[in-house]
């Protein structure tokens, strides 16, 4: 697949539309002018349609998020240079780019095994290395915790407790939580070691966190 002008132009359109949707952060922005986001998508009938700002389907029943969803939860995240952050959900592996685009250290966990194979495979190829691993991330990833961040990128029913225990002291962790048609987005702050702060943001649709923390897959 080619990245030509004509996408390039598609691309300065979505960081107009993503901007206009409030996102500030120029380093979010200039990631999204720069990923090739419709090399991510599955079915190649959709391909004229990746630079639109919507959610499309990666095959396993999952989808890439939304490009402002995308930019949104990375902003929340507040990402430093060297940052060590944990993604739950690597799907098409879209938003571990943008991650490390902002200079992030990135372990990334995925439940669905073709998914893992796929982008484990993908993301090289594009130059990309975060750190994959296959299995349930509801529950985080222990023996490579603490982490400064933990982004969560599938719905989730209640905030699993192992995620904030995997948190560095002032780490940041990212998660939707409701139920299976809407979540909002929930930013915990681990501000000592048994207390965190948490704040809540706008309404968002997410494909549901499977798991033992999750909603049981
Ligand atoms: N971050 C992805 C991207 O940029 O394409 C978006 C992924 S999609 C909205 C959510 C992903 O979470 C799906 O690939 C799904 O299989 C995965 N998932 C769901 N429950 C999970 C769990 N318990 N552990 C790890 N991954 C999970």
């Amino acid at each position: 697949m080619q990245d030509t002008y004509r996408h390039k132009g598609l691309r300065r359109q979505l960081v107009k539309t993503v901007r206009g949707k409030g996102i500030k952060d120029e380093r979010i922005l200039t990631a999204i002018g720069k990923i090739p986001r419709h090399f991510f998508l599955a079915d190649s009938a959709l391909v004229e349609h990746a630079y639109e700002d919507k959610a499309f389907p990666i095959g396993e029943g999952q989808t890439i998020s939304q490009p402002y969803t995308v930019a949104f939860q990375s902003e929340m995240l507040d990402i430093k240079p060297k940052d060590k952050v944990l993604e739950i959900g690597t799907g098409s592996g879209y938003q571990a780019i943008v991650l490390l685009e902002l200079g992030a250290e990135v372990y990334t966990i995925e439940y669905q095994k073709k998914l893992y194979e796929r982008t484990k495979k993908f993301l090289p190829s594009l130059g990309y290395h975060p750190r994959f691993f296959y299995g349930d991330g509801s529950k985080g990833l222990k023996q490579f915790a603490a982490y400064d961040k933990i982004i969560v990128t599938a719905g989730a029913p209640t905030v699993p407790s192992e995620l904030i225990a995997q948190l560095k002291i002032g780490g940041i962790l990212v998660i939707p939580v409701g139920n299976s048609r809407t979540q909002k987005m929930l930013r915990i702050t681990k501000v000592a070691d048994s207390k965190i702060r948490k704040e809540e943001f706008n309404d968002f649709a997410f494909v549901p966190l499977l798991g033992e923390d999750g909603w049981k897959g």
